[in-house]
C-alpha cells in the first residue's frame, strides 16, 4: 500500500477540509465495509487502504506531515485502526445490525407438538419425532451463491441499501429496490436452494420425556431448531408436551384425582373396594361412617415428582349414589332402617337443629 496517493484514495482534493475528508471516507467505507462484502477480497483490500488514508489525513499532524514527504512513519495498519479509530464510527452506520451482518442470520427457533397419554407422561418416553425444518444449506454451506461466487455489491445503491430521493427540500431515503436493502446482488444463487442458503427437510430426532413431566412443558433440543445463513447458528427446537385428557383420572400437580360412586350402606358399614391406579387396580379400605365427597388417599399411587423419587398419591373422592328404583324387597328393608333410626341424629344434623332452634327463639 505504500506509495498510494491518500488524497486519491479518498477521492477527495489536496485542500479538502477535515469534513469533506470524513464524509467521503464514511461513503466509501460503509460501501467497502466487510459486513456488506463478505468474501470480497478486492473490497476488503481497498477497505484497508480506505482506512490507513483516513488515519493519516483526519489526523493534522499526520496529514502534514504526509504533504511534505509522501509518507508518514508508524502510519496505523488495518488491524489496530480498525479496532480503535474506526470503531465508533461504524457503531454508528451500522447500529445493531453489525453484529448480525457479520455473525450471519441465526435460524429460527422451532415448536414441537408432542401428545402423550398421562400414563406415558407416568413412565417418561422415549421416542423418536419427525420433524420438518429449514436446514442450512449443504451445497452452499448456508452462503445462498454457489461454491466459489459471491454476492456482489449492488450498483444501483452502491452498497448502501438505500437510494435517497429528492423532493423540493426533502431527501427521502427508500430501501434500494434492486438488492431490497441488502447492498448486494447475489448474482450466481446455489442451484441447490435456489439463493435461499436453507432447504427444507424432515430430520428423525430422539427424544426422551422424562416421567413426571406436566403438560405445557418444553423441553429444548438447542441447535436443533432452523438452520441458521450465511454462518449464522441454528435455531432451538422446543418439544411441548401435551397430555391427553384421562377417562378416570384428573391431575393435579403429581396428585391423581379419580371419583368413586359408592352405596350408604358402604359408606355406613365401611367397606373395601376397588379402585383403579394408573396401569392396575388396588384396594381402597373404606371405614365405617365414612361421609359422602370425602377425600381417600393411596400414598404414592400418584405420579412420579419431576426428577424425584417420591410419588404424589392417588385421591378418590367418594359420590353418594342414591338408589333411584328400590325392589319390594330393599324398599322394605330401607323403610325398617328408617323407622330404626328415626330420633338418631349425627353430629351435622344436631348442630343444625341447634341453630334453628336459637333462631326461632
Ligand atoms: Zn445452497
Ligand atoms: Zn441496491
Amino acid at each position: 500500500m505504500a506509495g498510494r496517493d491518500y488524497y486519491e484514495t479518498l477521492g477527495v482534493s489536496r485542500t479538502a477540509s477535515e469534513t469533506e475528508i470524513k464524509k467521503s471516507f464514511r461513503q466509501l467505507a460503509m460501501q467497502l465495509h466487510p459486513d456488506r462484502n463478505p468474501g470480497d477480497k478486492k473490497a476488503e483490500e481497498s477497505f484497508k487502504a480506505v482506512n490507513e488514508a483516513y488515519a493519516v489525513l483526519s489526523d493534522p499532524d499526520k496529514r502534514a506531515q504526509y504533504d511534505r514527504f509522501g509518507t508518514v512513519g508508524g502510519t496505523p495498519g488495518f488491524e489496530s485502526g480498525f479496532g480503535t479509530l474506526f470503531e465508533d464510527i461504524f457503531e454508528n452506520f451500522f447500529g445493531g445490525e453489525r453484529g448480525r451482518r457479520t455473525r450471519g442470520r441465526r435460524g429460527e427457533d422451532l415448536q414441537y407438538e408432542m401428545k402423550l397419554t398421562l400414563e406415558e407422561a407416568a413412565t417418561g418416553v422415549e421416542t423418536k419425532i419427525q420433524v420438518p425444518r429449514p436446514e442450512t444449506c449443504s451445497h452452499c454451506e448456508g452462503s445462498g451463491s454457489e461454491p466459489g461466487t459471491h454476492p456482489e455489491t449492488c450498483d444501483t445503491c452502491r452498497g448502501r441499501g438505500e437510494v435517497r430521493m429528492s423532493q423540493g427540500f426533502l431527501t427521502v431515503a427508500r430501501p434500494c429496490p434492486k438488492c431490497h436493502g441488502e447492498g448486494r446482488v447475489n448474482k450466481h444463487p446455489c442451484k441447490a436452494c435456489r439463493g435461499e442458503g436453507r432447504q427444507r427437510a424432515e430430520r428423525t430426532l430422539q427424544v426422551k420425556i422424562p416421567s413426571g413431566i406436566e403438560d405445557g412443558m418444553q423441553l429444548r433440543l438447542t441447535g436443533e431448531g432452523g438452520g441458521g445463513v450465511q454462518g449464522g447458528a441454528a435455531g432451538d427446537l422446543y418439544v411441548l408436551v401435551r397430555i391427553a385428557e384421562h377417562e378416570l383420572f384428573a391431575r393435579d400437580g403429581a396428585d391423581l384425582y379419580c371419583e368413586i360412586p359408592v352405596t350408604f350402606p358402604q359408606l355406613a358399614l365401611g367397606a373395601e373396594i376397588e379402585v383403579p391406579v394408573l396401569n392396575g387396580t388396588e384396594t381402597l379400605p373404606i371405614a365405617p361412617g365414612t361421609q359422602p365427597n370425602e377425600v381417600l388417599r393411596l400414598r404414592g399411587h400418584g405420579m412420579p415428582r419431576l426428577r424425584e423419587r417420591r410419588r404424589g398419591d392417588a385421591c378418590y373422592r367418594l359420590i353418594l349414589e342414591v338408589p333411584q328404583k328400590l325392589s319390594a324387597r330393599q324398599r322394605e328393608a330401607l323403610e325398617a332402617y328408617a323407622a330404626a333410626a328415626q330420633s338418631d341424629h349425627g353430629p351435622l344434623s344436631l348442630s343444625f337443629l341447634e341453630r334453628m332452634k336459637k333462631l326461632l327463639g
